[in-house]
């Protein structure tokens, strides 16, 4: 197991008139290498979860494991956590400060104590995985477009090596050929490095065709934990919490309760067209 939530609770603002239960009684647990979508609207608690996997933040109760090894724990290291555990946060402004774009994600590996040289070797294959082009690596990285800010980010901490990496909505902003792209890289990420993705999103549609398991949360709370079919299925009780299921769950619900035996649990067009073929083919036959 990579990473277990135990009973975690996380309040801001403690006995204030700002007191927030941001997160209640969350248990968790996320095997080593799943890529693991993270949906819920916005209040809901994600940012506040995922933070509690590198240790960002602490929990007002309950515990916290990576590798088995309670990481609030005296003489646990959180340095060395957050190289394994990497955060891509949802403004990639805040996670950028260098001149240029290389020296820029060189930092996280030289941190660590490699060499000038190994950090650079570092940072070219976490850019290049990261889908940045060459030109860009003497660039400012404020003077790039939202989605290139993005790849650099990404770049920062896979750079990093990571064997967890995290990434908080990041398609927020982009337009629809910008989230494609960077969702794409991810998953190509997922496949090459094979370590655990986690990936926010307020999506459903964004993410279904991608990851493994769905978590969706709720007033701070685990509204539903399931491979997509299975959450999906579930789509009159998602819209009850303000979330909708895939623009192609309704359809096929439809055109099944219209007489026609599709797959209600196609989730990617391809799955539905493939699904209605075979219906109609079976008609002609
Ligand atoms: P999400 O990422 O799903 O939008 P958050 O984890 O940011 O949700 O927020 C969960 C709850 O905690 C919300 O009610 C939000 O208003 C509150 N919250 C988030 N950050 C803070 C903060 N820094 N101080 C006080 N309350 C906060
Ligand atoms: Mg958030």
């Amino acid at each position: 197991m990579s990473l277990k939530l135990e009973h975690v609770t996380y309040t801001y603002n403690p006995e204030s008139v700002y007191e927030t239960h941001a997160l209640k009684d969350v248990n968790l647990e996320i095997p080593s290498g799943q890529f693991l979508g993270i949906i819920g609207h916005t209040g809901s608690g994600k940012s506040t979860l995922i933070q509690h996997f590198n240790g960002l933040m602490r929990p007002t109760a309950g515990t916290v494991y990576y590798k088995d090894e309670n990481i609030w724990q005296e003489g646990y290291s959180l340095k060395q956590l957050r190289s394994q555990v990497g955060l891509v946060f949802q403004y990639p402004e805040h996670q950028l400060f260098e001149a240029d774009v290389l020296s820029d994600v060189c930092f996280g590996p030289k941190n660590l104590g490699l060499s000038e040289e190994e950090a650079k070797e570092r940072a070219v294959a976490a850019l290049r995985q990261a889908g940045l082009k060459e030109k860009y690596y003497t660039s400012s990285p404020f003077d790039l477009s939202g989605g290139q800010k993005r790849r650099v980010a990404i770049a920062g901490v896979l750079a990093m090596n990571p064997e967890v990496l995290i990434l908080d909505e990041p398609t927020a902003g982009l337009d629809p050929k910008g989230r494609d792209d960077i969702l794409e890289q991810i998953a190509y990420l997922h496949e090459e490095r094979k370590i655990t993705v986690i990936l926010v999103s307020h999506s459903m549609e964004d993410i279904a065709r991608y990851v493994d398991r769905i978590l969706v949360m709720n007033q701070g709370q685990k509204a539903f934990d399931g491979t997509p079919k299975e959450v999906f299925a579930k789509y009159k009780e998602l819209e009850t919490i303000g979330l909708a299921a895939p623009q192609i769950t309704y359809i096929m619900h439809d055109l099944y309760d219209a007489g026609l035996a599709v797959d209600t649990q196609a989730i990617t067009i391809e799955e539905a067209k493939e699904s209605i073929l075979n219906v109609l083919g079976g008609l002609k036959s």
